[in-house]
């Protein structure tokens, strides 16, 4: 079954000292709880992660333990505003600072900048990499632009340049007042 992991269970303090890297391009299908956000799923759909581990002296010299994730992922949703199919790319980029137990945890986890998680010799990457990527998820999903004019625009086999064929509408006025005074 180990195969079937998208991230190996991290010995977080390890991969720390061990500055290492490991990266990622997994089929959503893989996401259980992720996939079920997407409709469409298949070769355009991929998370993308990426997790550094870094030992960073803190202002009292000691050593703390963090993690460095950048994720993406493009999902098929419904616009909220148009209703049409929207491919929404989802993006991340956070860094976490591990602590010895749960209680330290919550108790730093107000006042830091940074997410404190509690640190572990099998820590669940591919688990956080969903997590994070269903929190950074828009909650309404909108098209930047909605298509109905672009699409139509790129069906017509003539399309080419839409803003520089068109006239300008300020342009025909222009013309059409030096018509009326030049008769
Ligand atoms: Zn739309």
């Amino acid at each position: 079954m180990s195969q079937a992991l998208v991230a190996p269970l991290l010995d977080i303090k390890a991969f720390a000292k061990a500055a290492s890297t490991l990266s990622g391009h997994d089929a959503l299908e893989k996401f259980e709880r992720l996939r079920e956000e997407s409709h469409a799923l298949g070769t355009d759909h991929w998370v993308e992660w990426r997790a550094e581990g870094e030992l960073r002296e803190d202002l009292a010299g000691r050593e703390d333990v963090w993690l460095h994730l950048s994720a993406n992922v493009t999902l098929s949703q419904t616009c909220q505003r148009c209703l049409g199919p929207a491919e929404i790319l989802v993006a991340l980029e956070r860094s976490f600072r591990f602590v010895a137990t749960e209680e330290v945890a919550e108790e730093q986890d107000d006042e830091a900048e940074e997410d404190v998680l509690v640190m572990s010799r099998e820590f669940d990457l591919a688990a956080l990499i969903e997590d994070e990527l269903l929190m950074a998820m828009p909650l309404v999903p909108l098209h930047e632009v909605c298509p109905t004019e672009v699409k139509l625009s790129a069906e017509d086999p003539d399309f080419e340049a839409p803003s520089g064929q068109k006239p300008n509408p300020f342009a025909v006025l222009a013309k059409l007042k030096i018509d009326k005074s030049g008769t």
